[in-house]
């Protein structure tokens, strides 16, 4: 039955169905593709704040990817003039620079980018490959590698001179113009890191392991249809295979492969075995309970719906 409030309208002022209220045509989040709930407002675009925040905030931060050699040009003149008055090449360079939040700067000191101990992404090389590394500095004379830091500002210099064993710190600052949201400031002692406003950031969970992947089988040859005959090979064998070939030792790395190989086939067959052979118990015990079980007497309900009837 209509609502009485719909009903009290004259047709032309009830509203038509729009076509995304029709069941069915279920709305769907634009970030998450959850569907949306029909009750919602018909603009609704996102199923909540977090999924319309993602979005907002994608659109509007400037991509990393725009980022490139020329933004740190300033930094390169600046290195090279060092060089200059040094007398040596900079092979490396490394920046360091306070937590913005003092409490924090104070307590964890400066962070060195890249960061130690710590495999991190890096700029493209000069071939235009990005990669990781875990070196605790940016190329420089190889090709001059750009920083990758979590915020615009003032940086100081650490170098490494050609000839020299150890690093040093100089008196240098430069000035980093473009900051990468991913990396972060961090606790050089614990590998802790920071966000921006000092938040510590909760470590990775560990990636779940892999599922055993299945192994594909081969088609039998028959499967695939008729083969055609080969036709005798009109190659004539030599009869004396040359001493190299014949007296070769298997190369014991290859022996090792194959054992491992097998040793996993059979691991990877006793599972399936097993797990066949648990499920068809399973199944048993379940059809010998069905079976010893008195099957429970269809629920009559017209006693309920008597009862019910008899309450209005
Ligand atoms: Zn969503």
């Amino acid at each position: 039955m209509l609502p009485a409030t719909s009903a009290s309208y004259p047709p032309s002022f009830q509203l038509p169905a729009a076509s995304h209220q029709l069941p069915g045509d279920q709305r769907l989040c634009r970030k998450c593709k959850r569907p949306i709930d029909a009750q919602e407002r018909l603009n609704k675009r996102y199923c909540n704040a977090k999924c319309r925040a993602f979005v907002w905030s994608r659109a509007h931060r400037q991509f990393s990817s725009t980022i490139t050699v020329a933004d740190f040009e300033n930094i390169r003149e600046q290195i090279k003039e060092f060089e200059g008055r040094m007398g040596q090449r900079v092979l490396w360079y490394a920046l360091l620079k306070e937590h913005p939040s003092f409490p924090l700067a104070d307590k964890i000191g400066k962070s060195i980018f890249p960061p130690k101990d710590r495999k991190t992404k890096r700029s493209p090389d000069e071939t235009g490959k990005i990669c990781f590394s875990d070196a605790p500095y940016y190329n420089f004379t190889a090709f001059f590698e750009t920083p990758r830091v979590p915020m615009v500002g003032l940086y100081q210099v650490k170098v490494w001179l050609e000839g020299d064993t150890a690093p040093m710190m100089t008196a240098k600052y430069v000035d980093v113009r473009k900051a990468y949201p991913a990396v972060h400031f961090y606790d050089e002692k614990t590998g802790q890191r920071y966000t921006l406003k000092g938040e510590a950031i909760p470590p990775k969970a560990p990636k779940p392991p892999k599922p055993p992947t299945e192994r594909k089988k081969r088609k039998p040859a028959t499967a695939i249809g008729p083969q055609p005959e080969r036709a005798p090979s009109t190659a004539r064998v030599p009869e004396v295979v040359p001493a190299t070939q014949a007296q070769r030792v298997p190369d014991a790395e290859l022996v090792k492969k194959i054992e491992e190989e097998h040793a996993r086939e059979r691991a990877d067959l006793l599972a399936t075995i097993t797990k066949e052979r648990a499920l068809r118990q399973e199944t048993e015990q379940k059809l010998v309970r069905a079976t010893s079980m008195p099957k429970p007497p269809a629920k009559d309900d017209r006693s309920l719906r008597l009862e019910a009837a008899a309450k209005h």
